[in-house]
């Protein structure tokens, strides 16, 4: 008897839907290696039955009150913080990231849930009484209509939770179109935002490819359209998007340096860059890929990093590992390939992650963590974005050449400094090229009120995700000037320019 493997399907209308596809990719259970279910890949069809529903659905939320949505906002906050274990169980088990890990992610995502809760102050538009006789001038926002939310697969709830609950507490219906790789949690989020209270149709998933992608991206009655990934596709989906009339956002790839300087304290950056180079093995847009020491502290630093990494356990994310294995083999096949490229290229292997004996199933796609030292540009493991546990450090001289690296790199996303001295931090953040800048922390991810966005390569479109950002970008703003004028002071025919005095 054959084993009967689960497809994951799409979301719409409140509820699971299975589509027409007749394509499908698997979906791994990275510490296992075994393939746990399939994926339904959207055709164009799909896709068009999906927006349709969604453009009724947001027209009716869009005129919903602003009390009733966010009432819906308040219950998403409480279910999804009830059901986060659930989340990152489902998580874990498709990415691969430790349990941990995963419920920090749902933390985050949280995070921007109760930020939306503010709707009512945030879509507050301006009033400017009596700019002229009997002429009051007022702004308010309008949502964009339907909007789609493209996702990466290193963060299958957080990265569209910077998205979906913003969009939909400013009244728009949300098409989200999550990673083919880890795509189960998207369904998750549906049955949350259901049990909030929120009407079917304004939520929906399409799960899928490049084709699914195209789809949306091209379609008539999507109005916005919200990436992240890694900065080829964020380039194409920022031009088509763009080129059929949409506002994209669309957020790339990263390489963030950590720059420590002669006078940090070098036990807690070494700490840091443990922690940020192989959290999450390294599969985080906002991981530390480049440590940059600043003479003369390369050799201590090297050694303290490396001493910490022998204390760290990969294996079963479910089971209490530090780090969990990659999201498939395929990926885990390309970050290893940079292992003998960097020897090739003549940086030097301090710790070797295929020697790792990882506490997991043999056929889990595991690398351990892996250390370069006396790496430079022009090296691939220097130039590339790896997306791994593979942590490289390159020497400078000065603090110069230090932020001369970071700002010669195409990316923009993160970087961090480690210093005790205030002036040199102040300096950096007003030096680098860079749009979100640690100092003493190696990963700068901003608050939800904030907005989470790079410079360079990292971001495409003028608008970041979450934060007061978010709120624009979900929106239409229009500007009404009104007269109502004492019929006793009627002004009479005048063919100039308005002018108010
Ligand atoms: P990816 O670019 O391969 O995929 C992202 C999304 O695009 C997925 O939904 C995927 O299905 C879709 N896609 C893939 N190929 C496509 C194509 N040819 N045409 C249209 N759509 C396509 O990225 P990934 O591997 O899932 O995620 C890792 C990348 O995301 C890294 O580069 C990482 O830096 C980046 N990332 C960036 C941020 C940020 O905030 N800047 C955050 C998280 C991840």
């Amino acid at each position: 008897m054959t084993e009967q493997i689960d497809v994951v399907g799409h979301w719409r209308d409140g509820a699971r839907w299975e589509g027409s596809a007749d394509r499908f990719g698997d979906v791994y259970d990275p510490a296992t290696g075994a393939v746990a279910r399939r994926v339904a890949f959207a055709n164009g069809d799909d896709v068009d039955t999906v927006v349709a529903g969604a453009v009724v659905a947001g027209r009716a939320w869009g005129e919903t009150s602003l009390t009733r949505r966010t009432s819906v906002m308040f219950a998403f906050r409480e279910v999804l913080s009830r059901r986060r274990e659930e989340l990152a169980a489902v998580i874990t088990a498709e990415h691969g990231k430790v349990l941990d890990d995963a419920l920090g992610e749902v933390q985050r995502g949280l995070e921007v849930a109760e930020f939306a809760c503010g709707a009512p102050h945030l879509l507050k538009g301006g009033f400017s009484d009596g700019v002229s006789g009997g002429v009051d001038v007022y702004s308010f926002r309008q949502p964009v209509g339907v909007v789609a939310v493209i996702s990466p697969f290193n963060f299958p709830a957080m990265v569209p939770l910077w998205f979906v609950p913003i969009a939909i507490a400013c009244g728009n219906a949300v098409i989200l179109k999550p990673s083919e790789k880890d795509p189960s949690a998207s369904l998750l989020l549906g049955e949350i935002w259901a049990e909030a209270g929120l009407p079917p149709g304004v939520f929906n998933v399409v799960q899928g490819d490049k084709v699914a992608v195209d789809a949306l991206l091209t379609h008539d009655d999507v109005g916005a359209v919200s990436f992240v990934g890694s900065t080829p596709i964020a380039r194409y989906v920022y031009e088509t998007g763009t080129a059929h009339g949409k506002r994209v956002q669309a957020l790339g790839g990263a390489k963030n340096h950590m720059v420590v300087l002669p006078d940090a304290d070098l036990e807690g950056a070494a700490d840091a860059a443990v922690s940020a180079g192989f959290g999450s093995a390294g599969e985080r847009c906002m991981a530390i890929s480049v440590v940059v020491a600043v003479d003369p502290v390369g050799d201590e630093l090297v050694e303290a990093i490396a001493s910490r990494m022998g204390g760290l356990t990969t294996g079963d994310g479910r089971e209490g590992a530090d780090m969990g294995p990659l999201v498939t083999g395929a990926h885990r096949d390309k970050v290893t390939s940079y292992l003998d490229a960097g020897v090739r290229d003549g940086a030097r292997l301090v710790v070797d992650g295929r020697d790792v004996e990882p506490k997991g199933a043999a056929g889990g796609f595991w690398l351990g963590p892996t250390l370069f030292d006396d790496v430079r540009p022009g090296m691939s493991v220097y130039d590339d974005e790896i997306f791994g546990p593979v942590l490289s450090v390159v020497r400078a001289e000065t603090y110069d050449d230090a932020v001369a690296l970071v700002n010669d790199s195409p990316y923009g996303n993160g970087t961090a400094i480690f210093t005790t001295d205030g002036g040199a931090a102040r300096r950096f953040q007003r030096e680098v090229t860079v749009g979100m800048i640690g100092v003493n922390v190696p990963i700068p991810v901003p608050m939800a009120y904030y907005s989470f966005g790079g410079w360079k390569a990292s971001l495409f479109g003028d608008t970041r995700a979450h934060g007061t950002e978010g709120i624009s970008f979900f929106t239409r703003q229009k500007v009404v000037t009104s007269r109502w004028p004492d019929p006793a002071e009627r002004g009479g025919v005048d063919l100039g320019f308005p002018r108010h005095s």
